[in-house]
């Protein structure tokens, strides 16, 4: 109780989280050559992405590679892999700029590419980190040569949404039916998870899955082309339109002990980390949305009047402060939170070394990569756990409270246009229809209300 008075007092009055989020400078530098480059993406492809966009507006379950293969000639799908791996390193601030721009121009295209990292993060924060090396290299290389390699994250399920992705006392009473059982060499998968961005196009998938017990979950990597897996529907959902939400069937897919990604027992506290490494993010999603909503009504509006500058006003003003929250946020979970693990220098170097083995055996960097995950995973979990009240407090408010400001500046774009906003052809809607989704993806505002809850009172 006393701990999350303390953790009240110091986001209310404390001038701590102001100074520390003060980025450093190169965290800015690198957001706008960030930027830049999703400004380029986006010219070059804004004609695709638009007949992408209604042709996926007719049909959930098309899908665009093109777009995707033009990401890589800017790098975006190596952008959160570490740089000794070849990828670009980029922490969450940075990646925030980038997919607030994306998103701005087109929030299921910048999905596309979050979904995708988010993916990748279990792998990322995992122990066994340096056994992946060959799959982490497989993205970027492939990369290099324009072929685009996609991860999806595959946590919810048809009974388990809200509850799954919370702390054990949750996960108690949680309904999760993906099952995986131990078998010689591996285990055995069965079950379906729904809504999963990316999940009719990804080649692998971070997936949790119980054990004995939800509480017991574990995380393993599957490889879509593993027997028993298959594709259900793709929902046609009211927005994000050209990321497909997947339902995902696994029917004894046997999954070897080398694709364990998160050990039986740990995946609950992982899940927590990347979530609230992952939720400030989602605050950019919604403020790019809301950004490009306001650029297009100041486009179309015909009187730029006194009622449209009182508007217009309110718009700006809510936009500057959702961004003020996902920024600070990141800023804080890149000095204190996950992203410090991938900027210690005894991390960086096992990297550099696995990264140099992998061209000359594979199986050697798995074998190795296991035995050393098996030896510093508990350091591991205890380096991701420290301040995780905090960080996942900060991101929490971010999420919720950007994403409903964002939604608000859309609305009032909407009244702005008056009538003339449910022009469908205008494109404004679209704008009101992406940003909703924001507020439930990467858990619900309501919901993350209550994490902060837990953490101040409980
Ligand atoms: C576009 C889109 C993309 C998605 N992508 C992914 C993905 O890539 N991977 C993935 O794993 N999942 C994904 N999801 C799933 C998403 O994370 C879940 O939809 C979300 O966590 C909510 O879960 P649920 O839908 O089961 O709702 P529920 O948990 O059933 O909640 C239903 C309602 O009840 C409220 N509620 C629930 N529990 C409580 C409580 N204790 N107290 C008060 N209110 C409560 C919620 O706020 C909500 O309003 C995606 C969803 C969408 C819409």
């Amino acid at each position: 109780m006393e701990e999350g008075a303390n953790l009240l007092y110091k986001i209310i009055d404390d001038l701590e989280f102001i100074r520390s989020a003060l980025p450093e400078m190169g965290s800015i530098y690198e957001a706008e050559e960030l930027k830049e480059k999703a400004k380029k993406f986006i010219k070059e492809s804004r004609d695709k992405i638009e007949i992408f966009e209604s042709k996926a507006e007719e049909n959930p379950s098309y899908f665009d590679w093109d777009i995707a293969k033009i990401g890589t000639k800017f790098g975006f799908l190596s952008l959160v892999i570490p740089k000794e791996f070849g990828g670009g390193g980029t922490k969450a601030l940075p990646y925030s700029v980038f997919i607030e721009e994306l998103c701005s121009e087109s929030a299921g295209i910048g999905n596309v590419f979050g979904a995708h990292a988010l993916g990748l993060t279990p792998i990322l924060l995992s122990p066994y980190l340096f056994s992946f090396t060959h799959i982490i290299k497989e993205v970027v290389e492939r990369e290099k040569k324009g072929e685009p390699i996609l991860f999806a994250f595959g946590l919810t399920e048809p009974t388990g949404g809200s509850d799954v992705q919370q702390d054990e006392k949750w996960l108690k009473k949680a309904k999760m039916t993906t099952k995986a059982q131990k078998v010689k060499g591996g285990y055995i998968l069965n079950g379906r998870k729904v809504f999963i961005s990316n999940g009719s196009v990804a080649k692998y998938i971070t997936v949790f899955a119980q054990t004995s017990s939800p509480e017991k979950m574990m995380c393993l990597l599957v490889n879509s082309e593993m027997k028993g897996f298959s594709i259900g529907r793709v929902e046609d959902k009211m927005g994000q339109k050209t990321c497909h939400a997947a339902e995902l069937i696994f029917e004894d897919v046997f999954i070897p002990d080398d694709m364990v990604v998160i050990p039986e027992g740990n995946a609950p506290l992982i899940n927590r980390v990347i979530l609230s490494t992952t939720r400030a993010p989602v605050g950019a999603i919604a403020t790019g949305i809301a950004k490009g909503a306001i650029k297009k009504v100041i486009e179309i509006a015909e009187d730029k009047d006194e009622q449209f500058a009182l508007k217009i006003s309110e718009a700006i003003s809510k936009l500057f402060m959702a961004r003020m929250l996902w920024i600070t946020s990141c800023t804080i979970i890149d000095k204190e939170g996950s992203m410090k693990l991938s900027q210690n220098i005894i991390v960086k170097l096992i990297a550099k070394i696995f990264s140099k083995i992998n061209s000359l055996d594979q199986n050697l960097t798995r074998k190795l990569g296991r035995k050393l995950g098996d030896r510093i995973k508990d350091v591991f979990f205890g380096v991701l756990s420290r301040n995780l009240k905090k960080i996942e407090s900060l991101s929490s408010i971010a999420k919720f409270s950007s994403t409903q400001l964002s939604f608000e500046v859309c609305n009032i774009c909407m009244e702005i246009l008056g009538e003339k906003s449910v022009d469908k052809s205008l494109k404004i809607e679209r704008f009101l229809r992406d940003v909703r989704l924001t507020q439930i993806y990467e858990t619900t505002n309501e919901v993350n209300k209550i994490i902060l809850w837990k953490n101040l009172f409980a």
